[in-house]
C-alpha cells in the first residue's frame, strides 16, 4: 500500500481524499496556493506545502510545483481530484517518469478519451451507440453545411477538448452554422488551446444519465449503476440522483454493459464516467468519458455502500475489484450542488460564511470544506458544500432532501440553496419528469407566476 499521498487539488475533494487516506492508514500532504491558507484541506493534513499564488495556472496547475512537492515530502503517490490536473495526461507521464505513482488511468487512454471526437469513434467502434455526427474534427464549413444536412438540425458544435460546458453551440438552421464554427472555433481555441471542433445532432430533450465504472489491474471492469444529471443550468449539473426515475433494470443492465465494453476496449484502469443521453424513446448514445473521480460520486456511494476514493487507491496499488458487476442499487439518493452564487443571476458570490449551519440526522452527509468564518476566495470554483440524502424511496429521499436544505443555513454570502428548495417542491421534479431543458422550463414558470404574483 502507499504510505504517504500528495492531494493535487483544494476544497471538499482534497478533504473527501483526506478522509479515506486516513482510513486506509496513509499519509497525506496537501498542496495549497497564498489563498487557501486557511483551507480545511491544509489543516487537516498530515503535512502541507505552499505551491505558488492564487491564480490556479500558478498554483494548482503548476505541474513542476507539484513534481517538487511531492519530492520533498516524499509522497509515492498522487491523487488529483477532480478538476484542475485530474485529466492531464502530461501530468500523469510526468509523474511515472518521477516514479511517483498516479491514482488514474494509464496516461494514453487519458488522452485518447480526453479528445471527444476521438472518444466517439472508440465508443462507435466498442459497438456503443453515439449521435450521429462528425467522425473526425470538422474542416471547413461546407463540409459542416453537408453533414448537418446530413444529420438534420439541430445541431451542437463542440471543442474536441471541451469540458466544463465550455466550447459548445446549437445551431437550428444553416444560415447559422457558418458564423457559429468561427465562433465555436475561437472559443475552444482560447480556452482550450486546440480550436478542433466537432458537430453531432443535437437531442431536443434528453436526459443525461451517467454510468460509473471501475476497471482494476488485472483487466476486470465493472459498473455500479447510473446517475441521473439531468438537472443543470448552462450545461453544468446543479442535482443528481441515483437511481434514475426514467431506468428499468434492464435498460440499466444494457447501459452498463456498454459502459463495460468501452472501458474493456480501452484498458480502462480505475473510477471513471461513461456520460450518455437519453432521448424519451429509451435510446441512448455515449456523449463522453470523464477519466476522474467526479463531483457526484457520493450518489453512487450511498446507494452501493461503497467507498469509491478508498477503490480508487486500492486499485492503484494493484489491488483486485472483488465486487461483482453491476449491483442492484439500494433505495435512492439525492445530491444538491451548493454554489456560493446569486441563485437568480448565478454570478459568484464569494466571501465571508458568517454563519454556517449543517444539517445532520439520519441519511444525511454533507462533503465541504466550509465552516464559521472561513472566507471563500474569489478564484476558483463556486462548489463550497454537496448535500447528499439516502433514503428507502425517491420520494422519501425528496423528504429528506427538503428538511436538510431547511436546516442548511448559510449566512454572509449567496448560495443555492434557496433555489434547491424550490426545485425540490416543482411538480415536475417530484414526479421524476426531468430532462436537460428542466431548468429552462422551470425558470420559464417560475417567471409567470411571479408575473401573477405581482399583479395580485
Ligand atoms: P462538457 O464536457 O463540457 O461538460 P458534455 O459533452 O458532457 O460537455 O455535455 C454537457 C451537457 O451538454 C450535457 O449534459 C447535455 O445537457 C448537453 N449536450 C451535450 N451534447 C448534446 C447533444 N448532442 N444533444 C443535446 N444536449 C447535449
Amino acid at each position: 500500500m502507499f504510505k504517504k499521498i500528495l492531494i493535487a487539488n483544494r476544497g471538499e475533494i482534497a478533504l473527501r481524499i483526506i478522509q479515506a487516506c486516513k482510513e486506509l492508514g496513509i499519509q497525506t500532504v496537501a498542496v495549497y496556493s497564498t489563498a487557501d491558507r486557511d483551507s480545511l484541506h491544509v489543516t487537516y493534513a498530515d503535512e502541507d506545502v505552499c505551491i505558488g499564488p492564487p491564480p490556479s495556472k500558478q498554483s494548482y496547475l503548476n505541474i513542476s510545483s507539484i513534481i517538487s512537492a511531492a519530492e520533498i515530502t516524499g509522497a509515492d503517490a498522487v491523487h488529483p481530484g477532480y478538476g484542475f490536473l485530474a485529466e492531464n495526461a502530461h501530468f500523469a507521464e510526468v509523474l511515472a517518469e518521477c516514479k511517483i505513482g498516479w491514482i488514474g488511468p494509464r496516461p494514453e487512454v487519458i488522452r485518447l478519451m480526453g479528445d471527444k471526437a476521438k472518444a466517439r469513434q472508440t465508443a462507435k467502434a466498442a459497438g456503443v451507440p453515439v449521435l450521429p455526427g462528425s467522425q473526425e474534427p470538422l474542416e471547413d464549413a461546407s463540409q459542416a453545411a453537408l453533414l448537418a444536412r446530413e444529420v438534420g438540425y439541430p445541431v451542437i458544435l463542440k471543442a474536441a477538448a471541451g469540458g466544463g460546458g465550455r466550447g459548445m453551440r446549437i445551431v437550428h438552421a444553416e444560415e447559422d452554422l457558418a458564423g457559429q464554427l468561427s465562433t465555436a472555433r475561437e472559443e475552444a481555441e482560447k480556452a482550450f488551446g486546440d480550436g478542433s471542433v466537432y458537430l453531432e445532432k443535437y437531442l431536443v430533450e434528453p436526459r443525461h444519465i451517467e454510468l460509473q465504472v471501475f476497471g482494476d489491474s488485472h483487466g476486470r471492469v465493472v459498473h455500479l449503476g447510473e446517475r441521473e444529471c439531468s438537472i443543470q443550468r448552462r450545461h453544468q449539473k446543479l442535482i443528481e440522483e441515483s437511481p434514475s426515475p426514467a431506468l428499468t433494470p434492464e435498460l440499466r443492465e444494457e447501459m452498463g454493459n456498454a459502459a463495460v465494453r468501452l472501458c474493456e476496449a480501452v484498458g480502462y484502469e480505475n473510477a471513471g464516467t461513461i456520460e450518455f443521453l437519453l432521448d424519451s424513446d429509451g435510446r441512448y448514445y455515449f456523449m463522453e468519458m470523464n477519466t476522474r473521480i467526479q463531483v457526484e460520486h457520493p450518489v453512487t456511494e450511498m446507494v452501493t455502500g461503497m467507498d469509491l476514493v478508498k477503490m480508487q487507491i486500492e486499485v492503484a496499488v494493484g489491488r483486485k475489484l472483488e465486487i461483482p458487476n453491476g449491483l442492484k442499487p439500494r433505495g435512492h439518493a439525492i445530491e444538491c450542488r451548493v454554489n456560493a452564487e446569486n441563485p437568480d443571476t448565478f454570478a459568484p458570490s464569494p466571501g465571508p460564511l458568517k454563519t454556517f449551519h449543517l444539517p445532520g440526522g439520519p441519511g444525511t452527509r454533507v462533503d465541504t470544506h466550509g465552516y464559521e468564518d472561513y472566507v471563500i476566495p474569489p478564484y476558483y470554483d463556486s462548489l463550497v458544500a454537496k448535500l447528499i440524502v439516502h433514503d428507502r424511496t425517491r420520494d422519501y429521499a425528496i423528504a429528506r432532501m427538503r428538511r436538510a436544505l431547511d436546516f442548511f443555513v448559510v449566512e454572509g454570502i449567496h448560495t443555492s440553496i434557496p433555489l434547491h428548495k424550490r426545485i425540490l417542491r416543482d411538480p415536475d421534479f417530484v414526479a421524476g419528469r426531468l430532462s436537460t431543458r428542466f431548468m429552462e422550463r422551470f425558470q420559464q414558470r417560475e417567471a409567470r407566476e411571479g408575473d401573477k404574483d405581482g399583479g395580485k
